[in-house]
Formats: C-alpha cells, sequence, structure tokens
C-alpha cells in the first residue's frame, strides 16, 4: 500500500518538475536509485514469478540407512511408500493411493532427512520448499506459488524419466494453520485453500505420482481439513532419538572422524538425553574442532565430553570466577541437582561449574518425555529444583546471591501457569479480572510452600550437599550417574552405620 503511494508521489514530483521545465535526470536517478533499494525483497518476488525461485531440487542421495534411530517413524514411512512403489497391485485392490504424508516431532530430528530418504526409497523427484516462503504480502501470490510447484513437479518427474515426485513442504504449519485466524490476511487462507485442491486433485490415473510430505512441530496448530482422508491422512511422529538412538547418530556422525582408542560413544549417547540429531551432529563437529584446537589428530572422549555442555549452553567463557564466587555456584549447582534427584530420582544429566554463555554454572536435567501436559505434581517437584540453588546458598553460605535470578523468574513463570490452570488456593478464577494484589497474594503463597520444603529436604541432605559441593570443585563437572552413585552410596554408609549401632546395640 505504502509503495504505491510512495510511486505515485514520486511520479507525480517528477511530472511537476518536468512541466516546471526543471532538468529531471539527476531526481530521476536518485528515484531509481530509491526504489532498487526499497524493492530489493521485491525484486526476489519477481524472480519467483518467473520460476527461478529458490525450491531445491537437487537430490543428493540420503537413503534411510543414513538417518539414525528413528525406527518406528521409519518403518510407518517406509510402510506408506510400499503402497506407491506397487501402485499397481494396489490399484487393483482398490486401494487409493496414498497422497500426503506429515511428520511432526520437534526440530532437528530429522524430519528433512527422512523425506529425502523417502525421495530415494520410491526413486522420485524431490522438490522441498518451507512453508514461509509461500506468505508474501501481495494477494494471491502464495496460491500462485502452490499451482506452480505442482507443475513444476509434474514437469521435473517427466524430464528425469521418473514416475514420483516427492514435493517437501517444511514448517507447513505456517501456511497451514486453522483458517480465518489471521484477521484481514486471507493470503494464509487462499494457500492453504491452493495447496488442498492441489492435493485432491492428485489422480491414481495419471502416469506421474506426486507425494506430499510435510513437515512440522506444531501439528495442533494445523487446520483440521489438511488432515482429513485424502490429504496428509498419515502422519508419522518424529520423535526425539531415545539413547540407542542417539549411539547411532553418533555413530552416523563420528564415521568419517577419526577417534581415539578411549571413546565411548555409548557413554555419550547416555549423557545427552534430550538431544536431537542436529544437536549430536553439532556435539560431533564441536568435538573435531576442540581436537583441532589441541593439534590433536584424533578426537578424544573429553573432548566429546566437553562439546555436550557446549552444544546445550554455548561457549565456555574466559573469565573465571575467584575461588569464593566458584565454591558459592558449587552451592548452588548441587542444590539443584541434589533436590531434583529426591523429588524426581534420575532425573539429572550433569552439572558444571564451568561457566558458559549465560549460565555460571548449570545442572541438566533430562526432561520429561511429554511435555504437553504437565500435573501439578510435576509442577510442585520443578518448583523444588528452581529454588533449591538458592535455598541451598542461603544454608551453607547464610545468604543468596544475584545468580538465582534466572530461576526465580522461571519459577514466578511456572506458578503463574499453575493459578491461571486453577492449583492455587484462590480456586478457578479469571486471572484477568483477578487484582494484582491478589494475584501476588497466591504467587508467593506457593513459592513460600515449596520453598519451605526444599529447605526441609536440603537440611536433610546437608551433609550430602557439602561433600558433593568440594567434588564439584574439585572435578569441575558430575555425571548425573556420579551424582546418583555418591547419593545412594553415603546412603549405603549411613545405613550401614546404624546397622552396626544396632548390631553393637543388640
Ligand atoms: P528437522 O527437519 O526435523 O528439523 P533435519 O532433518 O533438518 O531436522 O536435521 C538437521 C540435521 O541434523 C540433518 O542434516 C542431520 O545431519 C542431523 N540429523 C537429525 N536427525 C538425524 C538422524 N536421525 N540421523 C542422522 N542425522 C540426523
Ligand atoms: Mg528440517
Ligand atoms: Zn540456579
Amino acid at each position: 500500500m505504502k509503495k504505491e503511494v510512495a510511486l505515485g508521489l514520486g511520479l507525480g514530483i517528477l511530472f511537476f518538475a518536468l512541466l516546471q521545465g526543471l532538468d529531471v535526470l539527476p531526481l530521476l536517478l536518485v528515484g531509481i536509485l530509491l526504489y532498487v533499494f526499497y524493492e530489493r525483497g521485491g525484486l526476489k518476488v519477481l524472480r519467483r514469478h518467473l520460476g527461478h525461485d529458490s525450491t531445491e531440487t537437487t537430490l543428493t542421495p540420503i537413503t534411510f540407512q543414513q538417518v539414525g534411530g528413528q525406527q518406528t517413524a521409519k518403518k510407518e514411512l517406509q510402510e506408506a511408500l510400499d503402497f506407491i512403489k506397487t501402485d499397481e497391485k494396489a490399484a487393483t485392490l482398490g486401494i487409493k493411493p496414498l497422497k500426503g504424508i506429515l511428520l511432526t516431532g520437534p526440530p532437528g530430528t530429522g524430519k528433512t532427512l527422512l523425506a529425502k530418504a523417502a525421495a530415494t526409497y520410491t526413486d522420485a523427484v524431490f522438490l522441498s520448499v518451507a512453508g514461509s516462503e509461500f506468505i508474501e504480502m501481495y494477494a494471491g501470490v502464495g496460491a500462485q506459488r502452490v499451482r506452480g510447484l505442482f507443475q513444476r513437479a509434474r514437469h521435473l518427474a517427466a524430464q528425469n524419466h521418473k514416475r514420483t515426485a516427492v514435493i517437501f513442504i517444511d514448517e507447513i504449519d505456517v501456511l497451514g494453520s486453522k483458517r480465518g485466524q489471521y484477521q484481514g490476511h486471507m493470503e494464509y487462507d487462499q494457500t492453504l485453500n491452493q495447496l488442498l485442491a492441489e492435493m485432491d486433485g492428485i489422480k491414481s490415473s495419471t502416469n506421474i505420482k506426486i507425494l506430499v510430505i510435510a513437515a512440522t512441530n506444531r501439528q495442533d496448530m494445523l487446520d483440521p481439513a489438511l488432515l482429513r482422508p485424502g490429504r496428509f491422512d498419515r502422519v508419522v511422529r518424529v520423535d526425539l532419538p531415545d539413547k540407542e538412538g542417539r549411539h547411532q547418530i553418533l555413530k552416523l556422525h563420528t564415521n568419517n572422524k577419526p577417534l581415539a582408542d578411549d571413546v565411548d560413544l555409548t557413554a555419550i549417547a547416555r549423557a545427552t538425553f534430550g538431544f536431537s540429531g542436529a544437536h549430536l551432529e553439532s556435539l560431533a563437529n564441536e568435538a573435531a574442532i576442540l581436537a583441532l584446537r589441541e593439534n590433536s589428530s584424533v578426537i578424544m572422549q573429553r573432548h566429546l565430553i566437553e562439546s555436550i555442555d557446549k552444544v546445550s549452553l554455548g561457549e565456555k567463557l574466559d573469565r573465571r570466577p575467584h575461588k569464593e564466587e566458584l565454591w558459592r555456584i558449587a552451592v548452588h549447582e548441587v542444590g539443584h541437582a541434589v533436590v531434583s534427584e529426591k523429588v524426581r530420582p534420575g532425573s539429572v544429566a550433569a552439572l558444571t561449574i564451568i561457566s558458559r554463555g549465560q549460565a555460571l554454572g548449570y545442572t541438566r536435567q533430562i526432561p520429561k518425555n511429554d511435555s504437553y501436559l504437565y500435573t501439578e505434581t510435576y509442577l510442585r517437584a520443578q518448583l523444588k529444583i528452581l529454588l533449591a540453588g538458592l535455598v541451598a546458598e542461603e544454608l551453607l553460605l547464610g545468604s543468596g546471591s544475584t545468580g538465582a535470578q534466572g530461576d526465580l523468574e522461571h519459577a514466578v513463570s511456572i506458578v503463574k501457569k499453575m493459578i491461571q490452570a486453577g492449583m492455587s488456593s484462590l480456586g478457578l478464577i479469571s486471572v484477568n479480572d483477578t487484582s494484582n494484589a491478589c494475584l501476588q497474594e497466591a504467587i508467593s503463597e506457593i513459592l513460600n510452600q515449596e520453598k519451605q520444603e526444599t529447605k526441609r529436604i536440603l537440611q536433610e541432605q546437608r551433609s550430602h550437599v557439602v561433600a558433593l559441593a568440594h567434588k564439584l570443585m574439585e572435578k569441575e563437572r558430575l555425571e548425573g550417574e556420579e551424582l546418583r552413585a555418591s547419593l545412594s552410596q553415603k546412603r549405603l554408609a549411613a545405613d550401614s552405620n546404624s546397622k552396626t549401632e544396632k548390631v553393637l546395640a543388640v
């Protein structure tokens, strides 16, 4: 809109100047320059209209063997693809061809990789686009691009003498969000309608089959029309890899790298709970960079271990806290870790006092698998874990520090969720109609309850906390297993003590 106005105004001025008999050449040049600057984005649109779009078509053949883990996803996907490979047989049985497969799951888990493998498996040409590429400021462009995409797929397949074309649409939630939710943004709806129309138009009778594979990490956002039969009627979940999957992915991404004899990929797989395939790939890469920095010709286990933190937190900071500060950080982190083990046994992946990125120290929790629903018990446990850093500092060092600021902010956001879900003493309320003072009171009530409980746990574990903080000072990093071993060992020692005492008493 603004652009048209500016253009009109510019032309008007130019015309006026011309009428006045002025030399318009410099004005014209400036105008053209401004226009080109303004239109750099627009020029791209123009190029796309002419067909030189950024759609990826070159296929470096990726096979299912190159996708680590994801056994279930691979199996389901292959099953679906077998229908397409043996479509004549399927047709004689009256089976309708499969038109769309939706891959859902967190980013970096290998959805793109799986789509490419699917194309190789079916011997298809592969076209890949991102949902965001369809969203333009000009009405109708998105829909037109969808049409063009399907045309291009058919054309490319014919050109390459292939019988199948796989169209991969990444981030489909961008264009496939529930219709009518963007007010005044008919564009999204038109684009989605066009996609639905194209998918409905895919027929088994034509000699070139088109399979649409889409990926999203927000299935809940999708317009239900997309999931109706005959569209994306096969949904394949691509989850974060489990331990075995992580091991396989690590093997895949290290097989072109020289590994030292001490490397134990199983241990790395165990310590990387919650990592996606993309994380693991960058972990392998970071380890190689660390080895290179040290002029080592092979990657050693410690390079891999250090990369775990680097991938999850960022580069190590040069600034080293002084000894007193370090002790505080150790106490703080051990507080988190011990309470975490007490309220959710087996939940600590690792803890460290090596400062990285934004964090002075860090306790990595093994995330809960299901991340859509949280129970009150889980949230209250999480609150205790968050408050434990501060409480440990208060308990052992007499006072807290600003190091707990982030923890507190996080805790408050959890409490707010709880209040909204009716888990506070306010009961079921409309948060918007409740006074701030009232909300504040409810927030601090929950926080104080959990703080008391955390204090109780840590007082009980005081000797463990001190011993573990010393250990952390010395080793700088403790794995979850070491923490658990040390916690249970001491308990055993205490138990056997009391046993001997009993024995003595008897
Ligand atoms: P997504 O599309 O799910 O966001 P990608 O397929 O784009 O994830 O993965 C990004 C990168 O991470 C890939 O190029 C690949 O190197 C690596 N990766 C992710 N998952 C796997 C996996 N299961 N096996 C091997 N590599 C993987
Ligand atoms: Mg991707
Ligand atoms: Zn903390």
